[in-house]
């Protein structure tokens, strides 16, 4: 009898809260959404983030403000959404980091596969491996005689293991057999400023945020790591033209929310974001940087899951033979 009614209760308490998470799914959002871009501001994540944000504030009638919780390569702010509560006002936008850092990281402070809901893909990016615009190396394949003759003193910027430009920079050096000195950063935006102030020698980043001051002739460009040379930068090299194969790597980003968030809510999210993807501003400003924004099809939550599981897959064997690997 005490057993059943305590069953009854707890069939009644699942209801209301059934009813109640219902009732707040379908009036969300009724205050700011903080998004999390697990790096600093005016990096290539930043950007991408503020320009779908803003967006997306339209379209949910609401702001959503980015927050910048960089560090340890994106793990930081990762954590901090994965423990955040699953109401749909703490999300995170992150890249191919998501899937690397799983190898990466002996220990992560959350499970990358059971910790997240997927909102969706957001981009594809290409990377550029550039250096400080006085460095002696004119294109690539005098870089890596030089890295090769200089490897004591020459320097790499990124934004810590686990970030792109890590993932990317491993690759590098694997690819030339040279190991040279690692700066990590919160994100390459101070990355970036460090750059072109000639303090650290060499970085390989997003053309998002390296698209620019190539243009401007503020910083060198050696190649991209894609596999045809791009619209907004054509006279940049791909690394297999100039003589480096393997040397391959797209960047892509995604939109994740706190495990046990609402459907509703994340059909809400994703809606705001295939808006903002599709949106006349964001679609020309991408395009300047070199940026491609995801498809309908690609900016849906199960997309987004198969992407990082394959991701997980594709290059674990690839770190694991590196050797690389942070506590
Ligand atoms: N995306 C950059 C990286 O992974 C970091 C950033 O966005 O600042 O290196």
């Amino acid at each position: 009898m005490i057993f059943k009614l305590a069953r009854r209760a707890a069939t009644v308490a699942g209801l209301v809260a059934a009813t109640t998470a219902a009732a707040w799914a379908q009036t969300y959002p009724t205050r700011p959404i903080t998004v999390v871009v697990p790096f600093s501001a005016g990096g290539p994540t930043d950007t991408v983030t503020r320009l779908v944000a803003e967006v997306m504030s339209k379209e949910l009638g609401q702001q959503v403000v980015v927050e910048n919780v960089g560090g340890a390569g994106g793990t930081l702010g990762a954590a901090r959404v994965a423990k955040a509560a699953p109401d749909g006002y703490t999300i995170l936008l992150h890249h191919i980091g998501m899937a690397t850092s799983a190898t990466l990281y002996r220990k992560l402070p959350y499970d990358t596969l059971n910790a997240f809901e997927y909102v969706g893909l957001v981009t594809e990016v290409p990377m550029t491996l550039v250096g400080r615009a006085n460095l002696e190396a004119t294109d690539l394949k005098s870089l890596i005689d030089y890295v090769k003759a200089n490897k004591e003193k020459v320097t790499y910027a990124n934004a810590g293991i686990g970030a792109a430009s890590h993932l990317c920079g491993m690759l590098f050096q694997s690819a030339v057999e040279t190991q040279v000195t690692t700066v990590p950063y919160k994100g390459t935006g101070p990355a970036m400023t460090d750059l072109l102030g000639g303090q650290v020698d060499i970085m390989c980043d997003q053309t998002t945020n390296t698209t620019n001051q190539i243009k401007g002739g503020k910083i060198k460009a050696y190649a991209t790591t894609s596999p045809a040379r791009l619209a907004a930068l054509p006279d940049v090299p791909t690394a297999a033209e100039a003589g480096l194969k393997g040397f391959e790597v797209g960047i892509w980003h995604g939109v994740y929310a706190p495990k046990g968030t609402p459907k509703d809510i994340l059909d809400k999210l994703t809606a705001a974001l295939q808006k903002a993807l599709a949106d006349e501003n964001v679609k020309a400003r991408f395009a300047e940087l070199g940026t491609v924004p995801s498809t309908a099809e690609e900016a849906t939550g199960p997309a987004l899951k198969t992407k990082l599981e394959s991701e997980i897959t594709r290059w674990e064997p690839v770190i694991k033979a590196a050797g690389v690997y942070a506590d």
